[in-house]
């Protein structure tokens, strides 16, 4: 739905929350807006407000399905999700549009988005055919011992908006694969692409009550529904702020949480390093997104001996990016999120000048061509900034991108790991062996080799160290996601007839 200018939005069009199998408004909390940040004056959809009532009737529900759906044999609930994948891929190319309307990504991007959510939905829906655990040797004659996978029970799933349907579909697929059931409560800067992500489900059979969408804002909604008694666990991606302060509450009520948050991504040039590509490398990951991605490279660390060099070409290309909005097409880069977002980027870009970083490019709003009414902000590049500065520390999470210079190898791979965060990182080098001390010391969940670092894919597990991320990663893979949405359960089964002790009878 969208407000063209010659029609005004009814009641009919207000996005819903979705709960026990129907779409419902809240109770009587009104409805927020979901604008275009490519545009303001263009509102994507209403959404319902949420109210306590809600998510209790939303939480009851999960409950209730529970008790069948992880019943449900595991390659069943697989079905659902590959009839979800081939939805998806018939309704990709208008899901990807809307991506790009309600959240500004750039419409190959919001034609990955989808994707990602298609991938993950083929992937989970075939491991309802394995969820396998072990079998081993009982050390007593006449008995048997295996461990199996079970559901852990109702999920909260809270999400960004930077990935409107990929993220909530790397959550919604292995919990439901898995076994459990879920409310789901997006951000609320897209509800839109939440609720046709839960009816493209609906349409592919989930039963009612097993997923259950709320929208909302965060303190009252996310919070309310996180902290709910009904909720077994949950699974959180967005700022490192709100992570760090859920993983308090749920430490508290002791409920497991699995919390994918901030980095502060870097890439390293080395002297030998193909230069071109590693400047291709650094637009993708700097701007890509807008740079709103967990995964942006928001710092470049360059060896000393190419660094004017690499400066030279990596501003060149980056003032050649055509900014705009994402629907048109050639555009290379889109808006930022929202207002707040907008106001915070241009205050870090205040910090890197007051900090004494180098501007060489960007700055500011680019209200050009048509952008005067969304929020745009120029690609922005610092040099000369020190490890240390605000700017190479904290997560921007917008089209700003930090350059480092290095003396040596030691150094850069010093320099990159200093940082509070470890999502991702990525090294430029004809070396083998440095590329492979790289692999080795780099403190990251995602080291790249002569890639950026973005591009993670479906099959192997997605998460960082130190506060980017708390609990097993997310995505396919051993160590991925299914480690958030099953237990562990150990099974002995004594067919001998007679007491046997484990240890003693020898
Ligand atoms: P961002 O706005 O960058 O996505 P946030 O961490 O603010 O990062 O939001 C991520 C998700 O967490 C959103 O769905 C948001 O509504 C939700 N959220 C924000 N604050 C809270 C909170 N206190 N408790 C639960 N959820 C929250």
């Amino acid at each position: 739905m969208t407000n063209d200018g010659k029609r005004r939005l009814t009641m009919a069009d207000i996005i819903k929350n979705y709960i026990n199998g129907k779409w419902k408004t809240g109770h009587g909390a009104g409805t927020f807006r979901s604008i275009n940040p490519a545009n303001k004056t263009n509102i994507v959809g209403l959404a319902t407000r949420s109210s306590a009532a809600d998510v209790d009737e939303a939480v009851d529900a999960a409950r209730e399905a529970f008790k069948e759906w992880r019943l449900m044999p595991a390659p069943r609930r697989g079905e659902v999700l590959l009839r979800a994948a081939e939805i998806l891929s018939r309704g990709k190319k208008s899901l990807g549009m809307l991506v790009t309307q309600e959240m500004g990504k750039i419409l190959p991007e919001g034609l990955g988005d989808v994707q990602e959510a298609i991938d993950m939905a083929y992937y989970m829906g075939s491991e309802g055919r394995r969820l396998s655990g072990e079998t081993v040797p009982s050390e007593l004659p006449g008995k048997d011992a295996k461990s199996v996978r079970v559901p852990v029970g109702v999920f909260a799933l809270i999400t960004p908006w930077n990935f409107p349907v990929a993220i909530p579909a790397w959550k919604i697929c292995p919990a439901l694969v898995a076994g459990n059931t879920v409310i789901f409560k997006p951000s609320s800067d897209t509800p839109v692409c939440a609720a046709r992500l839960v009816g493209m489900l609906e349409q592919a059979g989930v039963p009612k009550g097993v997923i259950n969408l709320v929208h909302g804002a965060g303190k009252e909604t996310g919070e309310y529904l996180a902290t709910h008694p009904g909720i077994d666990a949950v699974s959180f991606t967005g700022s490192c702020d709100t992570g760090e302060h859920l993983e308090g509450l749920c430490g508290r009520t002791h409920k497991p949480i699995s919390a994918e948050m901030g980095g502060k991504n870097a890439i390293i040039v080395m002297d030998d390093a193909n230069l071109e590509l590693a400047v291709e490398g650094a637009i993708w990951g700097g701007f890509g997104t807008s740079g709103q991605r967990c995964t942006a490279a928001s710092r470049i660390v360059v060896h000393e001996a190419v660094y004017l060099k690499f400066i030279k070409m990596f501003k060149g290309a980056a003032s050649k990016l055509r900014i705009g909005n994402g629907l048109k097409k050639g555009t290379d880069m889109g808006p930022v999120i929202n207002e707040s977002q907008f106001t915070k980027i241009l205050e870090y870009i205040e910090t890197g000048k007051n900090e004494g970083a180098g501007l060489i490019l960007g700055g500011g709003p680019y209200t050009k061509n048509d952008c005067a009414n969304g929020f745009f902000i120029e690609p922005t590049i610092f040099t000369d900034v020190d490890p240390e500065m605000r700017i190479a520390q904290e997560e921007i999470f917008g089209p700003v991108v930090c350059v480092i210079k290095s003396g040596s190898f030691e150094d850069s791979i010093r320099i990159v790991n200093d940082t509070r965060y470890g999502l991702s990182s990525s090294i430029y080098t004809q070396d083998v062996n440095k590329s492979a001390l790289a692999e080795r010391d780099l403190d990251s969940g995602i080291v790249y080799i002569n890639a950026s670092t973005i591009g993670a894919e479906i099959q192997l597990p997605f998460g960082g160290t130190k506060h980017t991320g708390l609990g097993p990663r997310e995505a396919g893979g051993r160590g991925g996601a299914l480690d958030t949405y099953t237990r562990w359960k150990v099974i002995y089964r004594d067919f001998s007839g007679r007491l046997q002790k484990a240890q003693i009878d020898r």
